[in-house]
């Protein structure tokens, strides 16, 4: 499943070929998303330049002069660039046909990825209630700490839910709390402030080494298959369970928290 580092590779993959340039058609082949694609998207999309491409959490904002495309990529979606009336294979749906003789076409096999278009995106209820960005100032260890005061859910589920921070799935929550030394299964209000602090440090850390490492597959996004760089980070906990750990050697447990499996060093972790 796409994570908030592989949507902000595929961001950066697709931005350069995208602002600036002028819309002239849009295909779509099955409208059958999470959400029906709109019946309009091609009118009102069709003759303008598009101006910015953003993200926010695991949305991509395709910004056109008026309006804005709203994508996210479920659980199997990518965007790519091919030319534009290259022949579409099964699951391409969406193909956004630029006057740079390029396509952004969208392909998703289990379509539970969405495409809708917004006047207000930030205001859309998709969107309206996510917490802030884990890689800005907005987040700190502060707003956990504050947050999690009175909250005796599981310090794991606390940190994925997108109302506290967006963005934090569960490979990087996972292996944030081995980094910060903090069992998955304590309850979010028995975590001290200082411990919070460095939660939030190896969140931001791990995240952005993330998008770092994604950055290297930037030139699949132009005629490649438009899958950044899934995993490529090593994993100390993520994955492991019943395996040593990397740094002690005791043996990891797996428990499900949340209904994920979640790993942790039951030495490491406290
Ligand atoms: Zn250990």
């Amino acid at each position: 499943m796409p994570e908030l580092p592989e949507v902000e590779t595929t961001r950066r993959g697709i931005a350069p070929h995208l602002e600036g340039q002028r819309v002239s058609r849009v295909i779509v082949r099955d409208r059958r998303l999470r959400w029906p694609i709109p019946e309009d998207l091609d009118v009102r999309l069709s003759g303008q330049k598009i101006v910015i491409v953003e993200r926010r959490a695991k949305y991509l904002l395709i910004q056109a002069e008026v309006g804005t495309l709203i994508s996210h990529l479920g659980m199997s979606g990518n965007l790519r660039l091919v030319e534009a009336g290259l022949p579409a294979l099964k699951h391409e749906h969406v193909d956004i046909e630029l006057e740079s003789g390029l396509a952004l076409r969208y392909t998703d096999p289990r379509r539970f990825g969405a495409m809708l278009w917004s006047l207000d995106p930030h205001n859309h209820e998709l969107l309206v209630r996510l917490g802030p960005e884990p890689l800005t100032d907005l987040f700190d260890g502060l707003r956990l700490f504050e947050l999690s005061r009175g909250r005796s859910m599981a310090v794991k589920p606390f940190i994925m839910d997108n109302a506290v921070v967006v963005g934090v799935g569960n490979i990087y929550a996972t292996e944030a709390l081995f980094a910060a030394g903090i069992d998955p299964r304590r309850e979010a209000k028995s975590i001290s402030k200082a411990r919070y602090i460095k939660l939030a440090v190896e969140i931001k850390r791990i995240l952005a080494a993330a998008i770092e490492r994604g950055g290297t597959t930037l030139r699949d996004f132009i005629g490649g298959d438009g899958q950044p760089g899934y995993f490529q980070q090593e994993l100390f906990a993520y994955g492991r369970g019943e395996e040593p750990c990397k740094v002690c050697g005791t043996t990891m447990r797996e428990v499900k928290l949340g209904q994920r499996a979640s790993v942790y060093c039951p030495k490491c972790q406290k």
